[in-house]
């Protein structure tokens, strides 16, 4: 186990127990399972590792723990072979903490960290398990069918329910949010409108 995931825990734990919405959603187990990661890099990464624009005036520990912890992750390549462009492959960057493929392992909850640089969308897609993002840093527009969209920044929280489209959407600032998931968390996002969004 890598001291940077370790540290990077630490900094989870902490901002758990500074915010009500994190501990309302799941229960963070004082004791985690460990696993071996194989780090694996993709592009987006290096953009998350230089993205100078990711403003965070209460996470910067947070957002700093997650960069610092990167070079160590198995980066996911959620979308490789579906119909979504190859210009988002190289820019949407996700890696998970808490779950299959990262350091630790829970029953109930997983966590990721997802990063998107500044001008990029995320089309809508759906998955079982109900989720929380939680943003670190920056700010991104939040869509979700059934709701008006929002813009969020650092310290606000959106929740998907289970199998609800979602999207999101960068304007003039990156993003970077710690992404919780409970219940059925067995089955990947998949895209809404494989052929494209309406
Ligand atoms: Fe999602």
């Amino acid at each position: 186990m890598s001291e940077v995931f370790d540290t990077l825990m630490n900094e989870v734990r902490r901002t758990f127990a500074a915010t009500p919405a994190l501990q309302a959603f799941c229960e963070l187990p004082d004791q985690l399972e460990t696993q071996p990661v194989t780090p694996a890099h993709i592009p987006a990464a290096t953009l998350m590792q230089t993205d100078d624009e990711l403003f965070s005036p209460d996470y910067s520990g947070l957002r700093d723990a997650f960069i610092a912890a990167s070079d160590k992750a198995e980066w996911r390549e959620t979308y490789k072979g579906t119909r979504i462009g190859e210009e988002f492959r190289q820019r949407f960057a996700c890696y998970c903490l808490i779950g299959p493929g990262g350091p630790f392992m829970a029953e109930k909850m997983g966590a990721y960290v997802v990063y998107m640089p500044k001008g990029l969308y995320y089309p809508f897609h759906h998955h079982p398990a109900e989720e929380l993002y939680f943003v670190i840093a920056g700010e991104a527009e939040f869509l979700m069918e059934g709701k008006e969209p929002q813009t969020l920044g650092p310290g606000s929280h959106v929740f998907h329910p289970s199998n609800r489209p979602h999207a999101t959407q960068t304007h003039d600032h990156p993003f970077m949010a710690m992404v919780l998931w409970r219940g059925d968390m067995t089955v990947s996002p998949l895209l809404t409108y494989p052929n494209g969004d309406a």
